[in-house]
């Protein structure tokens, strides 16, 4: 058994918001290629990700949004034949196609599949090789670059079909996962733990006192030890006071140093030894289980070095 899933789909790369965008279908493709050259790909357990079902995409979301997102898509459809556009403009940053809808599906499809295979005990951990990304989603609203809410979805699921009982959220992206927060928070069955640069996108920051919520802000130029420290300090504890049955990962890398999206500083070896310690709680409350699904990352060469690290340590490599 390979101790480690991998989960994507070719719908991910049919989705794009427009020429020159960064959120674009060549960061899988980099991911791929690095997984292939590396021969780290060989080691995991590859899996095609599926639909997700409305009532799974419902656990995080309200009907009306996944209503709106569908109409959008049909709405386009009508559009494009007409001679229109071939994009519906969602804010400045956001942007859907014809593939988007399905793209966004198969993501929360992914974080779902990968839920199942690692609770049936297929696997240990997954890793979601997914755009569109999911953590500025919320409950009611798409906005930077992000349809649906993929590890909210994910772990409400593993919540509400499963019946664990506590789950935690890890988010190492650079940007604060506002839709996170919106969608989780006050609700103790999850624990949120996260950093973000600050001030910075999106526009104020942390807007929840909830105690379930650990959202730590950080200066542009902020570097890896600095990072370390605080995950020691506010993380781990937090992590092993609460007792995770599963833990979810909103794995941006975009907070690398050679990432112009953000101001940060960290290099792969500091995804490394995240991922290393969030792999140390684990097994003390969650036999392990860990689904980590890809937010940010946008300078391609890092962003494919960074996974290659994450998936290293993941697996056992
Ligand atoms: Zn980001």
């Amino acid at each position: 058994m390979n101790k480690t899933g991998y989960f994507t789909h070719t719908d991910c790369w049919k989705h794009e918001m427009g020429a020159g965008h960064p959120e674009c279908p060549d960061r899988l493709s980099a991911i791929e290629d690095r997984l292939l050259v590396s021969g780290v790909g060989d080691a995991l357990d590859r899996r095609e990700a599926p639909l997700a079902s409305l009532v799974d995409i419902e656990l995080a979301h309200t009907r009306m949004h996944v209503a709106a997102l569908r109409g959008l898509t049909d709405g386009l459809r009508d559009e494009i034949k007409a001679g229109g556009p071939s994009h519906a403009q969602i804010d400045p940053d956001t942007a859907m196609n014809v593939h988007t809808w399905d793209a966004a599906l198969r993501a929360a499809g992914a974080a779902l599949a990968a839920t199942d295979a690692v609770l049936a005990g297929e696997m240990e951990s997954a890793f979601c090789a997914v755009r569109p990304p999911g953590h500025h989603a919320c409950r009611d609203r798409a906005m930077g670059f992000c349809f649906l809410n993929n590890v909210t979805i994910a772990a409400r699921y593993a919540l509400e079909r499963h019946g664990l009982k506590r789950v935690a959220i890890v988010d190492f992206d650079v940007h604060h996962g506002n839709g996170t927060e919106d969608i989780v928070a006050g609700d103790q069955r999850i624990l949120m733990v996260s950093f973000y640069q600050h001030p910075f996108y999106p526009e104020g920051g942390s807007r929840s006192n909830a105690s379930n919520l650990v959202n730590l802000p950080v200066p542009a130029y902020t570097k890896g030890p600095q990072v370390r420290a605080l995950v020691e300090s506010h993380w781990l504890p937090r992590l092993d006071a609460y007792q995770p049955e599963m833990i979810f990962i909103s794995a941006g890398f975009d907070a690398h140093r050679a990432d112009d999206m953000g101001q940060m500083g960290l290099v792969e070896a500091d995804y490394a030894w995240m991922t290393q310690r969030i792999k140390e709680v684990a097994p003390r409350h969650a036999k392990g289980r860990i689904v980590s699904c890809l937010e940010g990352g946008y300078h391609l060469d890092a962003l494919a070095l960074s996974v290659e690290a994450h998936l290293r340590i993941l697996a056992d490599l």
